[in-house]
């Protein structure tokens, strides 16, 4: 992108979608204390997402303890904050397509080590956010992150990264791993100019730090090419395309368009047939807990700009 014109537009909903995810992430974290329902805060949180003039980027992950990431509840799911967790809140927001993502960790209950990993989390973030600057390979954002995070003797989580951020994609094509292999030092991409890039270090105290697909997640995902046989089958997908931008979506958003009772078979079949794909649960077999956080910047010459810079609710 060069037109000076364009870059200003993106910029500013890119600043807008940002500031509308910080709030209502905010939000969101506030609401997460002992015996509070999931469905509840998740619903709260997306409904203000929506209030604040944004759409959701996906569905809002809530993935407590060992669970790293895709845990959104389900329609029945009656699981509350227990007494002692560490809650993963991941939160996006889109205007018209220009996407921001960030994440915080709750920790509920006292816990040092736990807050040991919680401020790991943060200071991985916040070193790669001063290393940031357009023409720097990303293996050196990798470096600052890890290092960060070993100084309060904490490991990354190996195998999940940060990731550049497209117009209606979340996933762009970059990746911004936590660790930083010399093997790979000059083969890793650089930075540019304007690029979009959130970073997202989880902390662990794990042996064995790579998350695993535990089981099949609640949220969903298109398979752009694919549509469906069944006649009535291919106009309700139409319809969730256009509704959820193709962006990821939760089985749970299915009750705006068909009753509550066909969600799980509906989405089964267009599974079968190819035309969404489940994200699976991500976690830790060992069920050694994992803090994380997360901001999106907008990577420039000298530095970057974080589009998600925390606010009060
Ligand atoms: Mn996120
Ligand atoms: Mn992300």
């Amino acid at each position: 992108m060069t037109d000076p014109k364009k870059i200003m537009m993106a910029r500013k909903k890119l600043l807008q979608a940002g500031k509308i995810a910080s709030k209502a992430l905010a939000f969101t974290c506030g609401l997460v204390k002992p015996s509070a329902s999931l469905l509840d805060i998740v619903e709260a949180g997306e409904t203000k997402i929506k209030e604040l003039g944004a759409q959701p980027a996906f569905p809002i992950n809530i993935s407590m303890n060992h669970h790293a990431a895709h845990y959104t509840p389900s329609q029945e799911d009656d699981t509350t904050v227990p007494e002692r967790a560490l809650v993963k809140v991941d939160l996006g927001a889109h205007i018209d397509g220009y996407i921001a993502d960030n994440a915080l960790t709750v920790l509920v209950g006292n816990d040092e080590k736990l807050q040991t990993l919680v401020k790991a989390a943060e200071a991985g973030l916040q070193a790669a956010i001063h290393t940031i600057r357009a023409g720097l390979r990303v293996w050196n954002v990798s470096k600052a992150i890890s290092e960060a995070m070993r100084k309060l003797k904490t490991r990354p989580i190996e195998n999940l990264t940060g990731h550049s951020i497209e117009m209606f994609n979340l996933h762009a094509g970059i990746s911004v791993p936590a660790v930083a292999r010399s093997s790979e030092r000059f083969a890793s991409p650089r930075l540019k100019d304007h690029m979009v890039v959130a970073i997202e270090p989880f902390a662990t105290y794990s042996q064995n730090p790579r998350v695993e697909n535990l089981e099949p997640g609640h949220i969903f995902g298109f398979a752009r090419s694919r549509n469906p046989g069944n006649a009535k089958l291919r106009s309700l997908f139409s319809q969730m395309k256009v509704k959820f931008a193709q962006l990821p979506f939760a089985s749970r958003w299915m009750a705006e368009l068909i009753p509550t009772d066909q969600i799980s078979l509906t989405l089964n079949r267009l599974r079968k047939e190819g035309c969404i794909h489940n994200y699976p649960l991500l976690g830790l077999r060992d069920r050694s807990f994992i803090a994380q956080a997360e901001h999106t910047v907008i990577v420039e010459r000298n530095g970057c700009i974080v589009t998600t810079k925390r606010h009060k609710k």
